[in-house]
């Protein structure tokens, strides 16, 4: 939790979710991820209060309603939106915010990923910040030593076990703007490897998947974690990181990332995941209010393990009904693993009647 900083210099580019921000850098401006600002704040229910005073309705979701004000509370002059591909959500607050002097600029990446769209919109974007393509690419490059250092962290959590969920959430999910500052995101992340690589391996007793957006919910991983349940694959905090396209230019970073596209990339990419990582099952946070809610029939039918679809509306812990819902779904896992047979029961998997899931 932070206070949150003063940002109306100029050189602050908001951003509503990824874009390329190797264009922001290039241009010599500094990203910042209002998701990022808005749920580390000291108080983000007040934040999004605010916006429902500003007259947003308590029907639209709680990301956007912090967003909007936590713009206006850091004083930002302009914000890339990103018009498709994330939230149709993200028109009407980009009018509010232009109704109150902050400028924004349109990213739409193209619903069926084509190529050409991508192209002309990176470049429109490019020109939009007034730099080329030539020098984002460049800092494209420079950045793919601290976007290793990410997939190091992931491996270290699913294979290593020694970082928890929670912070194989928080690293990669500020990965979208590295903070602002990616040399420095990039020196406190190796301090922080270096530190769990001195761990003692800690395997968790049942392995989850996250899919969905990042939770709007404070408390989950270390909720989870508390019940011998570890995530061990973030879907979208992993997409955030580019992890799967390292080697490649710029275009081609932004086409493999599977969140702005269809939802069939995307069950791709989780159902890889769930073999590469062995996970005894998925949760799939929704937001209130929120369209992806549509989605997640296609996911419980299209994954071959247990999912809990877990809804979330204000930023804040888990409420009583949530945590009976995952105390519940972690023990039938338990007991699937049970019966699986041998390998069901392997060390760290607790007896029914002590196993601390369900422990309140
Ligand atoms: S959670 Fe859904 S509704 Fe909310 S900002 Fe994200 S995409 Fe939009």
């Amino acid at each position: 939790m932070s206070a949150l900083p003063d940002l109306s210099d100029g050189r602050h580019v908001g951003m509503t979710t990824t874009i390329p921000v190797e264009v922001v850098l290039a241009a010599g401006l500094v990203p910042v991820d209002l998701n990022n600002l808005f749920i580390t704040a000291d108080d983000p229910g007040a934040l999004v209060r605010q916006a429902e005073l500003a007259g947003y309705p308590r029907t639209c979701c709680g990301w956007i309603r912090g967003l909007y004000s936590t713009a206006l509370a850091v004083g930002i002059k302009r914000v890339v939106a990103v018009t498709q591909g994330d939230c149709s959500q993200t028109h009407a607050m980009m009018e509010t915010w232009q109704s109150v002097g902050i400028e924004t600029i349109p990213f739409a990446y193209p619903y069926e990923g084509d190529v050409e769209s991508l192209r002309t919109q990176i470049r429109r974007l490019c020109a939009a910040l007034g730099t080329t393509w030539q020098a984002a690419e460049e800092v494209r490059v420079k950045l793919v030593p601290v976007r290793r250092l990410l997939a190091q962290l992931d491996t270290m959590t699913w294979q290593e076990h020694k970082i928890t969920g929670a912070e194989n959430h928080l690293w990669q999910v500020q990965s979208s703007d590295f903070n602002g500052d990616p040399a420095r995101f990039c020196t406190e992340l190796e301090a922080f490897l270096d530190t769990a690589a001195a761990r003692a391996p800690q395997p968790p007793a049942l392995r989850l998947g996250y899919a969905g957006v990042p939770p709007i919910i404070t408390d989950l991983y270390d909720f989870l974690e508390g019940r011998g349940a570890r995530v061990v694959f973030n879907e979208f905090q992993r997409q955030f990181t580019m992890a799967d396209s390292l080697e490649v230019d710029l275009l081609s970073q932004y086409l493999a990332y599977t969140y702005p596209y269809s939802v069939f990339g995307r069950l791709e990419d989780i159902n890889h995941h769930i073999a590469l990582r062995s996970l005894d099952g998925l949760i799939h946070y929704v937001q209130s209010f929120c369209f992806r809610q549509i989605q997640d029939t296609l996911i419980k039918r299209s994954v071959g393990i247990p999912v809990l679809t877990l809804e979330g509306d204000a930023p804040g812990p888990l409420d009583a009904r949530s945590r009976l819902r995952v105390e519940a779904f972690l023990e039938s896992l338990v007991a699937r693993k049970r019966r699986a047979g041998p390998q069901g029961t392997a060390a760290g998997i607790p007896r029914q009647g002590d196993c601390g899931v369900g422990a309140s």
